[in-house]
């Protein structure tokens, strides 16, 4: 997504940077730039026309401001970004609880959407974060819907309220009603209403959806939309804020290829907001959406922010505090630690996708070297440390030929993988005793994929070698 956008605005910007002097001459031909470029993306074309309109005059504005002598394009670069956050929706939006719980939630969409894939996302997403959600299977249509909601809530650990076998069978709008009551009388705090779509907009459609709507009154009305239509998701959002009404977009399958049409002219076209993001088929492939950082994913900027919470919500705080008192004092790393290391960056998603969120990974090289990393290599270096004995996990010193080729065997993998695997290890125990001992890091740092993550080094014990102090009261101090 948006990798063809991305490339063409930072390449626009970056050329402005490089001329010194702006003239307003240059600045026509960079807005017209960025303006062919969002019409390539699939953005709708009054969009477009605004976006590049708002870019150029606030330009313009800062042209005549600054000094003859300074160069403008941070300026300008700043207006693209604050511009890009603006029609990506400004603010993020987040659920808005009900004052009386459940806090329902009715999603809506057309068939394919991912709209059962998100009722699972969705379910997760709340249960993290200490809800207690119910989902409800008011999609009586399509075959097999209540079924793969109800594979779906297992999957997430999430109950579902289905008395209705589907397929045809059943009234969508008494399962929602009786869903509801459900949770009031058991104590949910969420309700996820899934309803039935169709392959296109129709008012057999849109009259389930409103019968749905007034029979529970939801708090919230999600509408959900695949992000790789393009354009004809807008106008299918426009036909359902008409005959429905809802109060948030999902974007889904934002991992695909699709030029990022919809994403940047759905909030405009429609007023609503873009709440969530779909990236994904795992039922962890879902975030709120926050257009700053979406903004400064296009422009090549990253997104450290997500990539930062995810790494917290990854990493076990028990296991990160063994690690650090492991480190200070003085033990070993071991393969023992890499594969609880592994295993938390597992948790942490695609490392492609994780990468992809630093500054600058999206854009031309570095774009093409992120799509040869291999996430394979993870589960393949896994397999490896899990055909070794607790003994060889501990001291990787003991393994000779012979137990290479064991290891080999088991995990399905050539001896010079195992060799590889073993020599990298080495060799990053080795940087991690340098570091402990007040060397940091070494030049050429051998790359493991799931490289641990270190521990903080502010924690590590003070060298032996350390200097006193030479005034006496701190070297009394320190002596403690
Ligand atoms: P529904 O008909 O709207 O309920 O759609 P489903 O939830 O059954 O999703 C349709 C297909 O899209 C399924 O194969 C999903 O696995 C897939 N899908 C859903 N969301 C995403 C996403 O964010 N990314 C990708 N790549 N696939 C998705």
């Amino acid at each position: 997504m948006f990798d063809s956008l991305t490339s063409r605005l930072t390449s626009a910007l970056s050329s402005l940077r490089s001329r010194g002097r702006i003239k307003a001459s240059d600045l026509d031909e960079i807005v017209a730039e960025i303006k062919a470029a969002l019409i390539d993306s699939d953005v709708a074309l009054e969009v477009a026309n605004d976006f590049s309109e708002t870019i150029k005059e606030r330009s313009l504005a800062v042209l005549e401001q600054v000094n003859k002598s300074t160069n403008p394009s941070q300026g300008i670069f700043e207006i693209v970004n604050t511009e890009l956050t603006q029609i990506l929706g400004g603010q993020t939006r987040r659920i808005r609880m009900a004052k009386r719980a459940p806090t329902v939630i009715m999603l809506t969409g057309l068939q394919g959407a991912g709209k059962t894939s998100l009722a699972g996302k969705l379910a997760l997403y709340l249960k993290n974060q200490g809800n207690t959600p119910l989902l409800v299977a008011s999609d009586l249509q399509r075959p097999n819907a209540v079924n793969q909601l109800q594979q779906v809530g297992t999957s997430v650990g999430v109950p579902v309220f289905a008395p209705e076998p589907g397929n045809g069978v059943g009234d969508p709008v008494k399962v929602a009603k009786a869903g509801k009551k459900f949770a009031e009388d058991k104590l949910y705090n969420f309700v996820i209403i899934d309803t039935a779509g169709r392959l296109g907009v129709d008012q057999e459609l849109m009259q389930q959806a409103v019968r749905i709507r007034d029979a529970i009154s939801p708090d919230e009305i999600l509408f959900v939309v695949d992000a790789m239509v393009g354009q004809d998701a807008v106008r299918t959002a426009e036909a359902f804020l008409t005959g429905v009404g809802f109060d948030g977009v999902v974007l889904t399958k934002l991992d695909g290829d699709a030029r990022g049409g919809a994403a940047l002219s759905i909030v405009s076209r429609t007023g609503r907001p873009i709440m969530f993001a779909a990236t994904g088929e795992k039922p962890t492939d879902f975030d709120l959406f926050h257009p700053d950082r979406m903004a400064s994913r296009i422009l090549g900027l990253g997104d450290v922010a997500t990539l930062a919470e995810q790494a917290t919500a990854a990493i076990d705080p028990e296991l990160s505090k063994k690690f650090e008192e492991k480190f200070a004092s003085g033990d070993d790393f071991t393969l023992i630690d890499f594969l609880s290391q592994l295993q938390a960056s597992k948790k942490m998603g695609s490392m492609s996708k994780m990468l992809g969120m630093l500054p600058g990974m999206n854009s031309g090289a570095m774009k093409k070297q992120l799509d040869n990393l291999n996430d394979g290599e993870l589960v393949r270096t896994e397999a490896i440390i899990q055909s070794m004995t607790p003994a060889e996990r501990g001291d990787v010193k003991i393994l000779n030929g012979t137990r290479r080729a064991r290891i080999a065997n088991g995990s399905g993998r050539q001896v010079s993988e195992v060799n590889n695997l073993v020599d990298r290890f080495t060799a990053a125990q080795k940087m991690m005793r340098q570091m402990r001992n007040g060397g940091g890091m070494p030049p050429g740092m051998p790359s493991i994929p799931g490289m641990p993550v270190l521990p903080k080094l502010n924690k590590v014990a003070p060298s032996k070698k350390k200097s006193r102090s030479g005034n006496p009261a701190k070297r009394a101090l320190e002596s403690e």
